[in-house]
């Protein structure tokens, strides 16, 4: 309270000084949290005894700030705040405190264990952190040939619909696929000086298809381009592709980081200095701080506190739900694989997984030796004919604890046939470039004990 009452009467020199105090114990926190293992960080994040005193009232939980706006003693603190002198957050569709906290968690754990510095930037939705963080990179520059971005065909049947439709269709922007993204000399090809982006998944959702992160990175910054990964479903538990060379991560926070289903949300990290041959310096310098401050201001795809404080909750177990969900995926796979009803199982964990070596040096567990391998798979189960789903269906219709569901990386196992559900819109052709056939059915396991998990599939199996 007496801090308060000076600071009624602060001018813009001191505001100035305040805020610059404020970020020098902000990068003091970052520096302690950097020194901690991953749950800790997951756990506390920035979020500490001097924090909740001064800011929360002394509670041990992150607030839900569900308020719109800043207030501000005086005119010169307004008018720093408002010029992003001095640590603000202003109104809640610039920033917020709630998700201030989930942000800077977020990009301590995309870089955990390794001195990368990052920012984040948390968004209403995955699919709003992929337009976030790729749009910038469209901008008109006439200096360059007309533009393209070069993007594996083997994504989210959202990205999918986002890039083909909403970026190609209706801007005219040219989407360059790649079949193959495990083939090196496909994305090789693809570039060329048009080029803004290139953009994978990793793995992918639902074929489970994997590439090699510092290869592709290579090539992007060779050609002076940012390489834009979406690992959501590895999570930064399993996999950090800011490490392996990567510019920008985007997660759906929707999945596996708030796996209790409350809420929807994604998040846009990305390294201080990344690769780009379009945006200003500033731009480039400090990526998700510049998406937070201008784009995502103007656009508006704000995040709800109450989302953040959602996801925060459940992040903090993220890596023990990893492992156990991994622990429970492979023996799932391994069941799937030798069952006679099955005609093929996908999982980067297991032998006969095509990129398996490359998954094994792109996923482990963090803190461990280990692999772990996600929560995902897919299998396709045997039909009449090559592109029946007759098997495939009734198999589903039968299932009775697993939930049918468009849906993943929740505590719950959920299970989807992806050609009539999140791959309905792309059609055949757009099936056919993914590789999702009408048989395929994607599972994502949850934290039940593995053994329920597999008498149900057995019993649904019995009625095919
Ligand atoms: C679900 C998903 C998205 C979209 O996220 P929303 O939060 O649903 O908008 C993007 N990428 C992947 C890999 C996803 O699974």
């Amino acid at each position: 309270m007496k801090e308060g009452c000076k600071l009624w009467s602060y001018t813009r020199e001191e505001w100035l000084e305040y805020g610059k105090k404020l970020m020098d114990e902000r990068s003091e926190k970052i520096r302690i949290a950097k020194t901690k293992k991953f749950d800790t960080v997951a756990t506390h994040g920035l979020y500490d005894v001097d924090t909740s005193h001064t800011f929360n009232s002394a509670s041990i939980i992150e607030p839900i700030y569900l308020s719109t706006a800043q207030s501000y003693y005086n005119s010169a603190e307004m008018e720093a705040a408002l010029a992003y002198k001095i640590p603000t957050w202003c109104y809640t569709r610039i920033a917020n405190p709630s998700n201030y906290f989930l942000e800077e968690t977020i990009a301590l754990l995309e870089t955990y264990g390794t001195d990368i510095e990052a920012s984040c930037c948390a968004i209403s939705s995955g699919m709003a952190a992929i337009r976030t963080a790729t749009e910038p990179f469209l901008s008109k520059d006439d200096s360059l040939p007309p533009m393209n971005f070069v993007a594996s065909a083997k994504v989210y049947g959202g990205t999918f619909q986002q890039f083909a439709l909403r970026r190609g269709v209706e801007q005219g922007i040219e989407v360059r696929w790649i079949r193959d993204p495990f083939d090196l000399e496909e994305w090789k090809s693809k570039v060329d000086e048009g080029t803004r982006f290139l953009y994978g998944e990793f793995p992918s959702n639902p074929q489970v298809s994997i590439f090699d992160i510092a290869e592709v990175a290579k090539i992007a910054h060779k050609n002076n381009v940012p390489l834009i990964v979406d690992a959501t479903c590895a999570s930064p538990a399993l996999t950090r592709p800011l490490e392996h060379g990567a510019d920008i991560v985007v997660q759906s926070a929707t999945k596996v980081i708030c796996s209790s289903g409350f809420g929807i949300a994604g998040t846009l990290t990305a390294k201080k200095g990344i690769t780009s041959k379009v945006g200003s310096d500033e731009m480039k310098a400090d990526f998700a701080t510049w998406v937070k401050l201008w784009p995502y201001r103007d656009n508006g795809p704000a995040l709800s506190p109450m989302n953040a404080i959602m996801a925060l909750s459940d992040l903090r177990y993220l890596r023990m739900r990893m492992a156990h969900m991994s622990k429970s995926a492979l023996k799932v796979a391994e069941y799937l694989e030798k069952h006679p009803k099955v005609e093929a199982a996908h999982y980067p964990g297991l032998k006969s997984y095509p990129g398996h070596k490359v998954a094994s040096k792109y996923m482990k567990l963090a803190d461990t030796d280990q692999n772990a391998y996600g929560f995902m798979l897919a299998f396709e189960i045997r039909e009449k004919t090559p592109d029946g789903s007759e098997n495939a269906r009734k198999f589903y219709d039968a299932l009775e604890m697993i939930w049918r569901a468009t849906d993943l990386g929740r505590v719950k196992t959920v299970a989807t046939l992806n050609a009539i559900s999140t791959h309905q819109q792309q059609g055949e052709e757009g099936r056919a470039l993914a590789s999702i056939k009408s048989s395929t059915c994607r599972l994502a396991l949850g934290i039940e004990d593995v053994d329920d998990v597999i008498a149900d599939l057995e019993q649904a199996f019995g009625k095919v």
